[in-house]
This record gives structure tokens, C-alpha cells and sequence, in this order.
């Protein structure tokens, strides 16, 4: 029996040596977190770190153990305090979502159950088909389509271009290698279209020309009419035409390409039909504007994002496909260790067959959790209500003559620029490149920049469900005592 209990003490695990402590510290960790969101609005949305923290990252490799608590009070004085900032109310770079507090209850449990989501037969298994088959009801596709939770929408492009080039290769590219493919391919979006698809392109062997960026007309929309002569001009020149790409929201301006021509398009000649909808899809389910993306149901496969308009925390992307054996067809392998038992923990289904990954976290939890919480419903007002927000700030923006719109506001982006009469458009650029940067250096907004048409311009991105009104009103005035601040500093007196 001593030498048992001896043996038994040798042995080291993970597990807290009190688990009663790391309750405590549990507990303390729950509240801190409650109260970080609680008054994320009272804090900056930004700021830069000083010297002590930026060296905090280049400390070794610990060797020698630490109490748990001194570790937490490192993140909590390190980490905590200097975010992206995408939580608060005024973070409108990019496109990002803005988590929401059940979602992160989700990812604890989902790394507390620690389960794998490459198959096998347990509930969180089932909670990712469910989830799959939420978000295909969610955008209008068929029961019989299949999907994968995958980490963003780039990878869920990846998804879709890839099954796109299995199907239209005319040889079979997974024994092969597009070497073999007869007729090279052609894939073709608008110039809008996200850097995530030249990726693709590349990392396909397909190449990044073999991606046709066909003209947008003056709402960034793909040119229907460029896009028919751009796939006869490649059929004839011996190209084989294999996909478009339909943009619904661009990241530049939140165009919609018209999703029905495109459709019929694809149709007519044959192409597979990709609707990038990172930003988009989930407007299907928005009452007031579901309307935009119309036609998005047709498509053979799309890329969407919970992590964008659900909020789930990073990350979350996911790949639909209308013909699942076709998706199936494209990653199913099946090595003789993975092989499936008739009962069983690997009686389920191999999750791995619809992707790239073997492994794979049980995304689904943080998306269901809140889900369940809020009903979809509630996911749609508040897309509306993001896209009447961005509406009222064009309407701000087109009220005051110091400011002006650069291009449609067609969904929640919104592109302006502040003026400053009788410049040229280099130090155009210059100047509202300063109000960007103060914005985000004095705490009060986090916008992003682009180029439309040429033209240098501010973005503001509202994939956010924290934005208020007077967080816009805001903004406005701030640009607005900003450029007044800059220019009289600039000018001669
Ligand atoms: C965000 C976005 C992507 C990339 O998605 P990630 O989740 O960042 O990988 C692709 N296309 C569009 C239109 C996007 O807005």
C-alpha cells in the first residue's frame, strides 16, 4: 500500500495541486471579466503600450513553475489593459465583430469539455452539425447542403474555391495535381474582391492571374456586362471559365454584387457560383434588408462569419456547399486510424471530411450559446439596426460641408473624408491620415482607411452591437475639432 501511495505521489499532472485556490481565483478572474465589459465604454478604445509593457513580452522561456495567481495578475497588468479595442462601442476599423459575453462563457466550457471536433461520436459532434445546419437555414440553403465550422472566412473561401476546382478541373485533381488540368482554369470576382481569394488562388496552384478581377461600376458593383465578355474572351483563348466569385459587402464599401445576374451567369455557362458573404450572408436574416442579398441562396457554396455579424468571439468562419458530395468528395480521406467502428465513441461522423484540418475546437459552443440566448431574430435587428446607424452617419456626413461621402453607404460601411478647400489629394490624404491616427491615439474611435476610385478615404465599419447613436454624433464632432486643431497648426499666421 506505501509504496502504491509512493508511486501515485510521482506521478505529475496539470490538474491545481488546491482546487479549492484556483475556485478562488476563479471567482476573481469571472468578476474582473464581468466588470472589463461592464465599462468598456468608460475606457479608450485604444492606446499604446508603454516600453515596460512591450519588454514584459521578451522574457524567457519559464522554467521553474509560478503560482497561478502571479500568472493571472501578468495578464491582468499586461494583456487586459491594451486590446484591439473591436469590444468597445466606438471600434469601427475594418470589419470585425464585437464578442459578446456568453460567446466567451462558450469558449470556456468548450476548452473546459477540451473535446475534439474532428468527429467521433459525443455531443459536441452533434452541436457542430447543428450549428452548420442553423447557419444553412440562416442564409436559405438546403437541408441536403452540407458546411464546416472552420476559423475565419478566409479559410471558408479557401473551402469553397477549392471544391469549385475539383468539380470543373475535367480530371481528378486530388491524384493528379492541377498539372494534369487540360484547360486551365479561370475564376473571375470584381476588383473589389478580398485579398483572402488571391491567397486561395495561390496556395490552390492555380495561381493569383488565373483570379480575373472583372470592373466595378460606380457603386463598386461587379460590371455584369465585363464580366460575359472577360469569360467569352477566355473560352476563346482556350481558358476553361470554372467560377465566380460574387462579393456580398465588400470590405472597401459594403457593395452587394447583384447575386440574381450572377447566378444566371453561372448558370448559363456553367460556372461554379462562390458568394463570399463574410460580411453579407447574415443579412439574410435581417427583416429590413434581407432583400440585398437576394439570390445569395443560389449559389453553390458561400463563406460566412460568425465572427462578424453574430459576434461570436474569434474564431469562427464557416463554409457552405450546396452539393455536399461534391464537398465531401473534395477532403474525404480516410486513413486506416481513423477507420469508423460500427458503435462507439468512432461511430459518429468524421468531421475532418469537409476541410482541411484534422483536429479542430468545438467552435459551435460560444455560436449556439448565444443563439439559444438571444434568438436569431434579435441577431437580425441588430444588423438593421447596424445598417440605419451607418445611414444616420451619411446623413451626418452629407450634412456638414466639411465632410464628404466617398462613396454609397449600401450596408454598415460608411466612406468619407474630411475636406480642406484647395488641396491637392496628397496632403488630403495627409490630413485625414492625422484625424485617423489622433482618433485612435487620443482613445475616442478606431476607424480604418481604404482607396475608392483612387481616392484616398476614412472608413467607418459598424460590426458592432455596442454602437449607439451619439457614439456617431461623436465622431462627427471630434473629426470635426480635429481637422480645425490640424489645419491651424499647419497654417501660417
Ligand atoms: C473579413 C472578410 C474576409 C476574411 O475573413 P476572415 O474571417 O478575416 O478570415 C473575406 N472576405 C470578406 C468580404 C471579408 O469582409
Amino acid at each position: 500500500m506505501d509504496s502504491f501511495q509512493e508511486t501515485a505521489a510521482a506521478d505529475e499532472t496539470l490538474d491545481p495541486p488546491d482546487w479549492a485556490d484556483m475556485g478562488t481565483l476563479s471567482h476573481r478572474i469571472l468578476d474582473d471579466a464581468i466588470a472589463y465589459l461592464k465599462d468598456v465604454r468608460e475606457r479608450p478604445v485604444w492606446r499604446e503600450m508603454p516600453d515596460k509593457v512591450r519588454s514584459f513580452f521578451s522574457a524567457p522561456l519559464p522554467r521553474e513553475p509560478a503560482p497561478v495567481a502571479d500568472v493571472y495578475d501578468d495578464v491582468a497588468r499586461n494583456v487586459m489593459p491594451y486590446p484591439m479595442g473591436n469590444i468597445h462601442p466606438r471600434f469601427w476599423s475594418w470589419y470585425m465583430g464585437s464578442s459578446n459575453f456568453t460567446g466567451a462563457l462558450g469558449d470556456f466550457l468548450a476548452a473546459i469539455q477540451g473535446s475534439n471536433l474532428g468527429g467521433g461520436n459525443h455531443a459536441a459532434g452533434l452541436m457542430d452539425s447543428q450549428v452548420v445546419n442553423w447557419l444553412k437555414e440562416m442564409v436559405g440553403f438546403p437541408a441536403a447542403a452540407s458546411g464546416t465550422l472552420v476559423s475565419g472566412g478566409s479559410m471558408a473561401n479557401i473551402i469553397g474555391l477549392t471544391v469549385a476546382r475539383n468539380v470543373k478541373a475535367g480530371v481528378d485533381v486530388r491524384e493528379r495535381g492541377v498539372s494534369a488540368i487540360p484547360k486551365p482554369l479561370r475564376y473571375y470576382a470584381s476588383d473589389q474582391v478580398h485579398s483572402c481569394h488571391r491567397k486561395g488562388m495561390e496556395a490552390l496552384g492555380l495561381g493569383n492571374r488565373a483570379l480575373r478581377r472583372i470592373p466595378t461600376d460606380a457603386d463598386l458593383r461587379i460590371d455584369i456586362a465585363a464580366l460575359k465578355a472577360a469569360i467569352a474572351e477566355d473560352r476563346d483563348a482556350g481558358f476553361k471559365p470554372a467560377c465566380v466569385i460574387g462579393t456580398a459587402g465588400t470590405v472597401n464599401t459594403g457593395a452587394i454584387d447583384d447575386l440574381q445576374a450572377l447566378a444566371e451567369v453561372a448558370a448559363g455557362e456553367d460556372l461554379w457560383f462562390h458568394v463570399d458573404g463574410c460580411i453579407g450572408a447574415l443579412i439574410a436574416i435581417a427583416p429590413e434588408n434581407r432583400l440585398l442579398v437576394a439570390g445569395i441562396e443560389q449559389a453553390d457554396s458561400i463563406a460566412l462569419d460568425p465572427h462578424k455579424l453574430l459576434h461570436a468571439p474569434f474564431e469562427a468562419g464557416c463554409a457552405l456547399v450546396r452539393d455536399a458530395s461534391q464537398h465531401r468528395n473534395t477532403f474525404a480521406v480516410t486513413p486506416e486510424y481513423l477507420e469508423s467502428a460500427p458503435r462507439g465513441l468512432a461511430s459518429g461522423e468524421w468531421l475532418f471530411d469537409y476541410g482541411l484540418q484534422t483536429s479542430r475546437g468545438f467552435r459551435a459552443l460560444k455560436i449556439w450559446m448565444a443563439l439559444r440566448e438571444h434568438g436569431v431574430e434579435k441577431f437580425g435587428r441588430l444588423i438593421d439596426q447596424s445598417i440605419a446607424q451607418a445611414r444616420y452617419l451619411t446623413g451626418l456626413i452629407e450634412a456638414d460641408p466639411a465632410l464628404e461621402l466617398m462613396a454609397p453607404t449600401t450596408v454598415n460601411i460608411v466612406s468619407f473624408r474630411h475636406r480642406l478647400n484647395g488641396t491637392p489629394e496628397e496632403s488630403l490624404k495627409a490630413f485625414n491620415t492625422e484625424i485617423m491616427l489622433r482618433l485612435q491615439e487620443e482613445g475616442i474611435a478606431a476607424l480604418s482607411d481604404t482607396t475608392v476610385h483612387g481616392r484616398h478615404c476614412l472608413r467607418v465599419a459598424i460590426a458592432n452591437h455596442r454602437t449607439r447613436r451619439e457614439d456617431l454624433d461623436l465622431l462627427v464632432r471630434e473629426m470635426l475639432r480635429l481637422g480645425r486643431e490640424i489645419e491651424a497648426a499647419a497654417s501660417p499666421i
